[in-house]
């Protein structure tokens, strides 16, 4: 196909679409009304102002409407059709057992039920809010911030509140320079004054840094460990030790838990608070928008200021056997209800199904999977041993040219040009799910693109459902409805 013929979003032509184009390069899957589509009548009895006397929807049949959507899903790219090593994000595959048990009668529940007619979906909540509890060395859990980046927005918040209670006004959160661009952003929304720590020549927290930047303003540091480098702060202990000194709170941002699970545990380590996000280490679905869930555990001293409400046992035998509390110091609430609880149910059957030693295997094989596949590849791989995910360079390349090629192989490409400290960096992480034969297809994609030249680079991806777009029109003006294609 040339590329002066319409692409994905191009004007479709006469009728009859029965037939999707697929060809090398640009695709075109019409929408089911452009396919076939008829007028009915509406009758209603609102106002005419706010109706239309018609309207046009689209009139298929079983077939045609199943053939649209399994075309649509191969045009995507998800961990069901190959290897996801998008670093930092954990596309770990999430097992289907865990659809069969949010899919049961008994967990579609209305949020505003009675506490005492909904005993069963607190039991659960309770269990859950347990497991994160004891895997994160944490002595309470709230289920209720939606996605990672609320989480740290709970936490600092929290901590807020927590040296306002202390009378204290401590205006500045540290985080250091490899961090995920959502720990800025939720200290900045908490209404602190943002300290970035660079790193030392290790990857790691600059010591001296931290030292120096420590002083009556610090409310927080946020760290990640191991970081995105997949490094692990082996000062924690000290760095635990010197923030508390300086009268300061210490953020585990949990996020990648996978290198950890079942082996080490945030509390030990001197975390005050810490997010867990159920839609990476957890198995529960991820992307495309879709909800997540970002519980936060907290040691006993902050659970006052947990966001309302939580769930409790209740003392005593018989019923209810659960109720719902407001703690005494609460932030609020951060999200409506209890969470997302769809998503949470399949974070607790993933967690009682794997087990200590489940959880522990997971984690160990995604520390393998990581460190095997870095030992592959052709690109420089600076640092190292790693945990569950690697950075490496694509040196004279560059890196979103790169992950772009890649889709051409077949494989979804690694995450790109983050963190800084690499230069062109390749963020890897292949996740436990992977085995050795599909990491070697991996790393034979990787080193087939680091062989080619610029031109063939620069000019992929040629064998996708859309070729290069512009990402920058893409991002400043979303077309959010196919409305806007017709303006
Ligand atoms: C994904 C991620 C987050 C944010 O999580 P969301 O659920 O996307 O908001 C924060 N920190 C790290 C290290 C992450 O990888």
């Amino acid at each position: 196909m040339s590329d002066d013929e319409p692409g994905n979003g191009g004007a479709p032509g006469a009728d009859g679409y029965d037939q999707a184009r697929y060809t090398d390069g640009d695709r075109y899957e019409p929408l089911l009304s452009e396919k076939r589509s008829r007028e009915v009548d509406v009758e209603t009895p609102l106002p005419d102002a706010v109706t239309r006397d018609s309207l046009e929807l689209p009139a298929l049949s079983e077939p045609e409407l199943s053939r649209h959507y399994t075309r649509l899903s191969q045009m995507n790219y998800g961990v069901e059709s190959g290897p996801f090593p998008l670093g930092s994000c954990t596309m770990k595959y999430n097992p289907s057992f865990t659809e069969d048990i949010a899919g049961l009668p008994d967990a579609a529940i209305h949020p505003d039920r009675d506490p005492e007619t909904m005993q069963g979906t607190l039991a659960v909540l309770a269990q859950l809010s347990d497991y994160l509890a004891q895997i994160g060395g944490m002595d309470g859990v709230t289920l209720q911030p939606p996605a990672g980046a609320a989480g740290e927005y709970t936490g600092t918040m929290i901590t807020r509140a927590y040296h306002e209670e202390n009378g204290e006004d401590r205006s500045e959160v540290l985080v250091p320079d490899s961090a995920h661009g959502t720990n800025f952003a939720s200290a900045a929304l908490a209404g602190f004054d943002v300290v970035e720590l660079p790193s030392g020549d290790d990857g790691r927290v600059d010591i001296d840094a931290l030292e120096g930047a420590l002083g009556d303003d610090t409310a927080l540091l946020m760290l990640t460990n191991p970081n995105t480098l997949g490094l692990f702060e082996r000062d924690i202990v000290d760095i635990a030790r010197m923030v508390h000194e300086a009268g300061g709170l210490l953020y585990y941002d949990g996020a990648n838990l996978n290198a950890l699970l079942g082996r080490a545990r945030p509390g030990d380590m001197g975390f005050d608070i810490m997010h867990y996000n159920v839609h990476k280490t957890f198995a529960t679905p991820h992307g495309g928008g879709g909800p997540g869930a970002g519980p936060v555990g907290v040691v006993e001293k902050l659970e006052p200021f947990l966001p309302a409400p939580r769930v409790r046992a209740v003392d005593g035998e018989g019923e209810p056997a659960y109720e719902l509390f407001e703690p005494e110091q609460t932030i609020g609430k951060v999200h409506g209800f209890l969470g997302n609880w769809q998503v949470l149910v399949k974070a607790g059957a993933y967690i009682a199904r794997l087990g200590d030693e489940g959880l522990a295997d997971a984690g160990a094989k995604a520390v393998l999977n990581a460190n095997y596949l870095a030992e592959q590849l052709d690109y420089e791989v600076p640092f190292g041993p790693f945990h569950h995910e690697f950075v490496a360079s694509a040196g004279e390349q560059d890196a979103a040219d790169v992950a772009k090629r890649m889709l051409d192989y077949g494989v979804h490409p690694p995450t790109t040009k983050w963190p800084e400290t690499v230069e062109e960096a390749l963020m890897t992480e292949p996740t436990e799910g992977e085995n050795r034969r599909t990491l070697d297809q991996l790393a034979a994609a990787f080193n087939a693109v680091a062989g080619e030249d610029e031109t063939t680079v620069a000019s992929a991806p040629r064998r996708t459902a859309a070729r290069r777009i512009d990402q920058v029109d893409a991002a400043r003006h979303p077309r959010l409805s196919w409305h806007a294609l017709d303006e």
